[in-house]
Order: C-alpha cells, then sequence, then structure tokens
C-alpha cells in the first residue's frame, strides 16, 4: 500500500518555506506526515519539525 499525498498538502509545505520556515536539513526532512484512514474519507496531516505547525486535508 502506498500513500500519497494531496495536492493540497504539497501545496501547504511548498506556501510554508514561500513564508520562511525553511529547515536547515536536507530537503524532505522538513515535514512529518501522517495518514489516518476514517471511514470513507483519509485524513492527511502535515507537520512542520522547524517550528510545529500542522496542517491537515481530508482525501476522498
Ligand atoms: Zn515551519
Amino acid at each position: 500500500m502506498t500513500f500519497e499525498t494531496s495536492k493540497r498538502i504539497d501545496n501547504w509545505c511548498k506556501r510554508h518555506q514561500e513564508n520562511g520556515c525553511v529547515s536547515h536539513a536536507t530537503a524532505g526532512e522538513q515535514f512529518v506526515y501522517k495518514f489516518l484512514p476514517s471511514g470513507i474519507v483519509e485524513c492527511q496531516t502535515v507537520k512542520c519539525l522547524c517550528c510545529g505547525k500542522e496542517f491537515t486535508d481530508y482525501v476522498e
């Protein structure tokens, strides 16, 4: 089973970095993703490890 992040999640990450929160870690290590299937929708959460900000999206 593979997981793909939604476009909204990707955009949030991009915007977040454009807004000035850029990790000094290797690209790709700034964000952690959580996938929680719940019923008919999948709850995707991305968290920035730099500032702790989170964004949640629901994907059908
Ligand atoms: Zn951040």
